[in-house]
């Protein structure tokens, strides 16, 4: 029948017209910026820093400066200083940590390649996008504080990674503490060494007694 194309398509768009008043399916609009955007777990944009405490972010950065992710970073827009001293971390070892970290998100080209080289956890990619600057150096040049988020902002971003991050890492840790708990253990068990009795002196190593030369045949010896 002729025209009916078009009053399909009136339909439709009547469905949806009507029912994105009480159906957030058919809501085809988001109402961005009056709304935040809704953004799939696996968006990413750049990376940032993880800390294990929110309330002393720069005391809990999981980064331990090793640097494989400034030299892997294809463009190279991160920037590690190594920290002169050593401070605990989350399992109780002495590690070193970044004075100064720096990513220039103006040159990252979101690719996500810090994030698979980290041997730590330390650096994921972030959600955020707004990030517009009219100084370029400023506004887009993301020093140590600015990149320092703390494990509760990346559990609401990317609530399955962090899920699998937190379980691995709480194993590692597990095993550490045992492990400490083991040596500690064998430690304690193992014989103490003897002290030497005052005014007796010590012998010293043994040394071998010379070889009494033997007599010649018939003879004495000299
Ligand atoms: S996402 Fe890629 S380009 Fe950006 S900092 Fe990481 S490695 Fe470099
Ligand atoms: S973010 Fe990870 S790879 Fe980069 S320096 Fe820190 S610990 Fe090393």
């Amino acid at each position: 029948m002729l025209g009916s194309g078009i009053l399909k398509g009136l339909g439709v768009t009547a469905k949806n017209f009507v029912g994105s008043y009480h159906d957030p399916a058919r809501m085809v609009t988001q109402e961005y910026p009056d709304t935040p955007a809704k953004l799939p777990e696996a968006y990413r944009n750049f990376p940032f820093l993880v800390t294990e405490n929110a309330t002393d972010p720069m005391g809990t950065l999981r980064c331990v400066a090793c640097q494989i992710c400034e030299k892997e970073c294809p463009p190279q827009c991160i920037y590690i200083e190594k920290s002169k001293d050593k401070k605990p971390d989350a399992t109780g070892k002495p590690q070193l940590y970044p004075a100064v970290f720096a990513i220039d998100t103006a040159v990252c080209m979101s690719c996500q390649l810090c994030v698979e080289v980290c041997p730590f956890d330390a650096i994921k990619m972030d959600h955020v996008f707004e990030v517009a600057a009219t100084n370029r150096f400023e506004g887009l040049l993301l020093n140590r504080e600015q990149l320092a988020k703390p494990n509760e902002y990346f559990h609401q971003i990317r609530p399955t990674e962090a899920a699998e991050v937190d379980g691995r890492l709480t194993a590692e840790r597990q095993a550490a503490a045992e492990k400490a708990k083991a040596a500690a253990a064998a430690k304690a068990a193992a014989p103490k060494p003897t002290t030497p009795v005052a005014g007796v002196a010590d012998p010293g190593p043994a040394s071998p007694r010379p070889a009494t030369p033997k007599p010649a045949e018939g003879g004495t010896a000299p």
